[in-house]
C-alpha cells in the first residue's frame, strides 16, 4: 500500500469509528414508527413520546411517531412488533411485561428472546399503591382493613395480564392474602381515569403515570412499591410497602426498545446510539426525573445488557408468577 492509500485508508476507518449513523438511515422522508403496547396517555406511551422527542434530533430530525397497538397485557402490540419489516422504520418500546408474558401466557405467539433485536434498557420506576377519591380508607392500615372486609368486592384494576398493574396487584394480594377482582383495561390511561371517577377501588401503578394525579389530590396515595422512599416531592411522605409490613415487596418497572429480528446490525447501532445520547439530554432527564424515573444505568443500555437483563427479569417473575399460579392463554 503506498503511503497515500495508507493514510485514506486510516482515515476511513476512523470516520467508521466515529459516525454513529448507518448509511442512509433514516432515509430523508421516511418516518420511524414506536409500537407501544399500551394506551395513550399511559405511563409506557409518555416515556416513548419523550423518548421520541429527544431521539429524533440524534436521528437527522427524522419524524416519529406512536402507534398504541393496546390490549391484551401487551401482547397485541409486542406480537405486532415481532412481525413488522425489519428495516430499522418499526420499533417497539414496551415495558417489564416483556420478561412476565413468556411465564404468564401459556400460547404467546412470538419469542421475546429470539424474535427482536435489543435496543437498551431506558429507565427505571417505581409503583405507587393509589385508591379512588372516595375510598374510605386514609393510610395503608385502613386499606388493608377495608379490604379485608370487603373481601371479593375490591376492584383492582390493571393494564390487561402481562402488565406492570398486573404484576404489581398480584403480588399485593398474595401478600395481604386477601381476595380482590381483577378489572383488566387496555393501558393504565384508562385505568387512572376510571380510578378517579370512583370507578375502581385500587390501582398500583408507575409514577410516570400517578405522580401528576396525587400531587393534584385526584387519587388517595398509600404507599410506593420500592424498598427507599422516593425524593420527588409529591411522593416523598409515602412510605414502602416493606416498611408497611409486606416483606421482600420490591418491584421497579423498567422500559426498553427493541427492533424486528433481523434489523441490519449498522442500523441498530444507530438506533441505541441516539436512545444513548437521548438519555444524557438534560431535557430527557429533567422529564424523567419529575415523574419519578431514573435513567438506566450504562450497562442495561447496551445491546448484550439489555438483553442480559431481560433474561434474568424472566427467570425472577418467573418464579413469583408460577407461585400466584395465574396464567392466561
Ligand atoms: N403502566 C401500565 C401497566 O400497568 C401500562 C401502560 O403503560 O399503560 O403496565
Amino acid at each position: 500500500m503506498t503511503t497515500i492509500f495508507k493514510i485514506a485508508a486510516v482515515a476511513l476507518a476512523a470516520t467508521a469509528a466515529f459516525s454513529s449513523h448507518a448509511d442512509g438511515y433514516p432515509a430523508a422522508g421516511k418516518t420511524i414508527t414506536i409500537i407501544v403496547p399500551f394506551t395513550a396517555g399511559g405511563p409506557t406511551d409518555k416515556v416513548a413520546r419523550d423518548l421520541a422527542e429527544s431521539m429524533r434530533k440524534h436521528l437527522n430530525n427524522a419524524t416519529i411517531v406512536i402507534d398504541n397497538a393496546d390490549g391484551a397485557g401487551s401482547t397485541i402490540g409486542t406480537g405486532k412488533a415481532a412481525r413488522a419489516r425489519n428495516d430499522g422504520y418499526t420499533l417497539l418500546l414496551t415495558h417489564i411485561g416483556m420478561s412476565t408474558i413468556p411465564t404468564l401466557y401459556r400460547k404467546l405467539p412470538f419469542n421475546v428472546l429470539n424474535d427482536f433485536e435489543y435496543g437498551g434498557i431506558i429507565n427505571d420506576v417505581p409503583m405507587t399503591l393509589i385508591g379512588r377519591p372516595t375510598l374510605p380508607a386514609k393510610n395503608f392500615a385502613e386499606v388493608k382493613d377495608w379490604a379485608s372486609k370487603n373481601q371479593g368486592k375490591v376492584n383492582l384494576a390493571n393494564a390487561g395480564v402481562g402488565s406492570a398493574s398486573h404484576l404489581c396487584g398480584l403480588m399485593f394480594q398474595s401478600s395481604l392474602q386477601i381476595d380482590m377482582t381483577p378489572v383488566p383495561y387496555k393501558g393504565a390511561a384508562p385505568a387512572i381515569a376510571d380510578l378517579m371517577g370512583n370507578q375502581v377501588d385500587l390501582l398500583c401503578d408507575q409514577t410516570t403515570n400517578t405522580t401528576s394525579q396525587i400531587a393534584a389530590k385526584k387519587v388517595q396515595a398509600y404507599a410506593v412499591t420500592t424498598t427507599k422512599p422516593l425524593t420527588t416531592p409529591a411522593l416523598k411522605d409515602l412510605p414502602t410497602l416493606q416498611s408497611l409490613g409486606l416483606k421482600d415487596f420490591n418491584v421497579t418497572i423498567w422500559h426498553g426498545l427493541y427492533a424486528p429480528k433481523g434489523t441490519p446490525a449498522d442500523v441498530m447501532k444507530t438506533i441505541n446510539d441516539a436512545m444513548k445520547a437521548s438519555l444524557k439530554d438534560p431535557e430527557f432527564i429533567k422529564r424523567q426525573e419529575a415523574l419519578g424515573a431514573v435513567i438506566a444505568s450504562d450497562d442495561r443500555t447496551t445491546p448484550a445488557g439489555h438483553k442480559k437483563f431481560v433474561e434474568s427479569e424472566i427467570a425472577k417473575w418467573g418464579k413469583v408468577i408460577k407461585a400466584a399460579g395465574t396464567y392466561a392463554d
